[in-house]
Parts: C-alpha cells; sequence; structure tokens
C-alpha cells in the first residue's frame, strides 16, 4: 500500500517542504501538494512595487517550476480537511494521508473593517497581494502632497516589519519627487511601539523620527471614512488622510475554519516547538497557517519546513517528534533605496546588534542600517528562486545562533 504525504499550498513553506521530503523519502512515499493556482508570488518584492522599484510580473512565476520531479503537483481548491478520517476534499478529488502537512498561509480581509470596501482603490491601498500592490503605484504616482497614512488594522499580520519599511520607503520616494516638504507621513499601529520585540521598537522608532515620520501606537481600527477622509479607532479616535495605505485585517484561510480545525482567526493550533497540530495526530503545521507566537514570515516558514521535515521523517522512523522550534526569525529591513537593516531572533531572545550569517565577519549588519545589507536584501530574491524553494541546505540550522551577536 502506498504511504502518502500531503500538503496543502504550495507558497513558500509548502514548496520547500514537499521538496525536502522528496529529496529524503524513497519512492514508496508518494507526495503530493496542492494548490489553488499556478501562480507563485516571490511576496517581499511586492513592498518594492509601489515605488516602481520593482514590477509585478516579474514577481510572479510557475509554482509547477520549483516543485521537483517526483512529487504530484495538483491544482484544485481545498475544501475541507477531515483529520479523523484522514483525508483531503478538494474540488475535484479527495486525498487520502499518512502525514498532512498544512501552509496554506493567510489572507487579508479588508471588507472586515466598517468602510473599507467602499473606500477601497479610491481611497484605502494597500500592496499585500499583487494587483492591489500595482493600483497603489498608479495612486503614488499620481501623489502631489499631503498626509500619507500607513496603517495596520489588526494583529496578527503577515510581515511585521512591512509597514515600517513601506513608510521609510515613501520618505525616500516623496524626497526623490521633490514633494517631501509638502508631504506628511504616519505610521498608525496597533502594537505599542513600532516593531513586536521592545529593542528593536526603539532602534525603529529613532530612525523614524530622524526620517520625520509620525506614529501613532496603540490605534486599534474600526472605521475608515473615504469621503470625509479619516479613521476611527475603537476608542473613538480620529485620524486624517489624504492616501490611505493599510494592512487589512487578516486571517487563516477559510477552510481551516471551515474544516473546524482553527483557533477562531483560521489558524492551526500548532505546538510551538514540534510544529505538530495540538488536536490532530500525523498533522503537521508550517508557516503563516499556524498560530505560533512569532512573525508571520517567509523566513519563518522556511526555519519551520526544515523542523516539520525532521520531525515527520523521525515519526516515520518509530522516533518521537522532537522539540527543536524556536520561533526563529530573519528579517531585513528597508530604510531606503540602497539600505537596509537586519534581524535575527526567536521566541526569547529580542533582535540583537552584531554580524550575520558569518559570527563577526557578516558580510550583514545586525539592527544597523548598512549598504551591503541593501544588497542581502536584492540578492535574497535570487536565493529563494533558486536555493532555497528546492528545498536545498544552506549548513546553517534552523534555530537561533548566538555567535556574533553582541550581548548586554
Ligand atoms: C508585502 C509583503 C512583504 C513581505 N516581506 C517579507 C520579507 O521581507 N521577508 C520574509 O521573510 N517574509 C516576507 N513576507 C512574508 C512571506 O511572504 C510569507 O510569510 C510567506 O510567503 C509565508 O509562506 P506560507 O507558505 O505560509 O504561505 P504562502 O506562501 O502565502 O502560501 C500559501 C499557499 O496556500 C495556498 N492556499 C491557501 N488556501 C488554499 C485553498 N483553500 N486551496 C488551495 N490552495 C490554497 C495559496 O494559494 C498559497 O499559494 C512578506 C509578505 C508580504 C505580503
Amino acid at each position: 500500500m502506498a504511504k502518502k504525504i500531503v500538503v496543502l499550498g504550495a507558497g513558500t513553506g509548502g514548496t520547500i517542504v514537499s521538496n525536502n521530503l522528496r529529496r529524503h523519502l524513497p519512492d514508496e512515499w508518494e507526495i503530493t501538494v496542492i494548490d489553488r493556482d499556478d501562480k507563485h508570488v516571490y511576496q517581499p518584492g511586492l513592498l518594492f512595487v509601489p515605488f516602481g522599484l520593482q514590477k509585478v510580473g516579474s514577481l510572479t512565476r510557475s509554482r509547477k517550476r520549483y516543485i521537483l520531479k517526483g512529487v504530484n503537483f495538483v491544482i484544485d481548491e481545498i475544501i475541507n480537511i477531515d483529520t479523523a478520517k484522514r483525508e483531503v476534499t478538494t474540488r475535484n478529488h479527495t486525498f487520502s494521508y499518512d502525514f498532512l502537512v498544512i501552509s496554506t498561509g493567510c489572507r487579508v480581509l479588508p471588507e472586515e473593517t466598517d468602510g473599507m470596501e467602499e473606500a477601497w482603490g479610491k481611497d484605502a491601498f494597500t500592496f499585500y497581494y499583487p494587483d492591489a500592490a500595482e493600483t497603489l503605484r498608479q495612486k503614488l504616482n499620481e501623489f502631489d502632497g499631503g498626509k500619507l497614512v500607513m496603517d495596520i488594522a489588526d494583529v496578527p499580520f503577515k510581515c511585521p516589519v512591512a509597514p515600517i519599511e513601506f513608510v521609510f520607503l515613501a520618505d525616500w520616494f516623496l524626497k526623490k519627487k521633490g514633494i517631501r516638504k509638502k508631504s506628511e507621513i504616519e505610521l498608525v499601529t496597533p502594537l505599542q511601539g513600532a516593531f513586536t520585540k521592545p529593542k528593536a521598537s526603539a532602534v525603529l522608532s529613532e530612525a523614524a523620527r530622524e526620517k520625520n515620520v509620525g506614529m501613532r501606537t496603540g490605534f486599534q481600527l474600526n472605521t475608515v471614512n473615504g469621503k470625509e477622509k479619516y479613521i476611527e479607532s475603537v476608542q473613538g479616535e480620529k485620524i486624517s488622510f489624504d492616501t490611505l495605505v493599510v494592512v487589512p485585517t487578516t486571517f487563516g484561510d477559510s477552510v481551516i475554519s471551515d474544516s473546524g480545525i482553527d483557533d477562531g482567526i483560521g489558524y492551526v493550533p500548532t505546538h510551538h516547538n514540534t510544529l505538530q497540530a495540538l488536536k490532530h495526530e500525523r498533522v503537521y503545521v508550517v508557516g503563516d497557517a499556524t498560530n505560533v507566537p512569532t512573525s508571520k514570515a517567509g523566513s519563518v516558514a522556511h526555519y519551520e519546513a526544515d523542523v516539520v521535515v525532521f520531525n515527520i521523517m523521525a515519526e516515520i522512523h518509530g522516533v518521537k517528534p522532537e522539540e527543536i522550534f524556536d520561533g526563529h526569525s530573519t528579517c531585513f529591513i528597508v530604510y531606503s533605496k540602497g539600505t537596509s537593516s537586519l534581524i535575527d531572533f526567536n521566541y526569547k531572545i529580542e533582535p540583537l546588534p552584531g554580524k550575520f550569517p558569518a559570527p563577526h565577519l557578516g558580510p550583514f549588519s545586525l539592527l544597523r542600517e548598512t549598504k551591503m545589507n541593501w544588497k542581502g536584501k536584492l540578492g535574497f530574491e535570487w536565493l529563494y528562486w533558486n536555493v532555497l524553494l528546492a528545498g536545498r541546505h544552506l549548513g546553517a540550522p534552523p534555530t537561533l545562533v548566538m555567535a556574533g551577536k553582541e550581548v548586554g
């Protein structure tokens, strides 16, 4: 009888897991990965689209091209997951499994905020998916001064540093256009600082102050009024805007909630360290679909994928899954066109200054703005398509390395 592993979602996490499993398991293991379409988007590049620094077309490639031969790639909508029967239903098929990996990511829902739909594409914009990023590019092209507000509607949201990068790049962009002096830029967030971790938050707040970017913290978005051009918080505080950019409310995919395996907002309750689904045997979760308390980021999906592959192989060999994952996350933070910072942290250890990835040598600098980090940010796209998606190893462990960090 065939031994079957089914992977749900062929984005960052699902592609790496599928390819990595194929590299390690013999042919008697059938590996199937399912996604609703054949368009893999390099999402970090979406940040650059509104500023004309990257084009949507160049960020989108065929998923099939990046899935190894020997992995069965199915294009279909997943509509139900039955963990009792160990079965997944799509519009056209039913798949049984011995192990299931859920990597269905998350989605933005502008319609969750009162007034947002009416303002969408006219007064309120986002760069979180390709069409919207292109619409925002056109809007920023026409922008002739005024107040640009970047608002985060709710937590959790994908790529916690992207809104900060957006306001920093907006500062660079408006200077380049020669209209910075007649423009105001404000970051509005439900968090208590620019980022979830206090030390990195302080560094980022200082950078925002130097760039004359305003910041409003603890603002829980309730409504958007496109006609009168203001946003209002749950507490009744109003902030006016000329152009509004938002990270809309973010939930996990509807198939997770429709199948009754979610935490109330579409994420799968997941063991923080083994990455097993808490209530379901032989089910693992990777990337944005988990509810683990670390960033929803591609780097995290990648580190988690390594742990999930290890633990599935351990289970196959009759060994208990290990509590390996530590919440490790690594993110470049663009400061302007030409410079970037970099953070590396986990559940317990905040971003620290130092060098990365080689201790003392780098070439990248942690928690500092450098030109080399910008080169790293740009070079990462090549690495993503050509090395990481294929499930190849760079030799680094998936957990945080303290060597090279400046403690104290
Ligand atoms: C603007 C922006 C900037 C970012 N910048 C960075 C960055 O600099 N660094 C970084 O590390 N991360 C960044 N990220 C985040 C990163 O892209 C994501 O965290 C990462 O892609 C998550 O991988 P995933 O596999 O969990 O989800 P995804 O890659 O989103 O894949 C999920 C897949 O599941 C499929 N799927 C979902 N539901 C179904 C269904 N019912 N049926 C069929 N298919 C389904 C989807 O089609 C999708 O392909 C950024 C994201 C954005 C939007």
